[in-house]
């Protein structure tokens, strides 16, 4: 199984990191997975954000 060690910041394999010892349980694609959607969710809430001013430049 393939992990990622938060504390190295690096791709471990098995299920404990080498370097510092830490257990490395969550695998490297779920990870991927929720950087991506923080990512679609960051774009989104700026592009809110960006429209709103528009808006208030618009009307004001
Ligand atoms: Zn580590």
């Amino acid at each position: 199984m393939t992990g990622w060690c938060d504390t190295c910041d690096r791709r471990v394999e098995g299920e404990t990191c080498e370097v510092c010892g830490q257990p490395v349980t969550e695998p490297e694609r779920i990870r991927l997975d929720w950087k991506w959607k923080f990512f679609g969710v960051s774009t989104v809430i700026y592009l809110i954000w960006r429209i709103y001013q528009l808006i208030h430049w618009l009307t004001s």
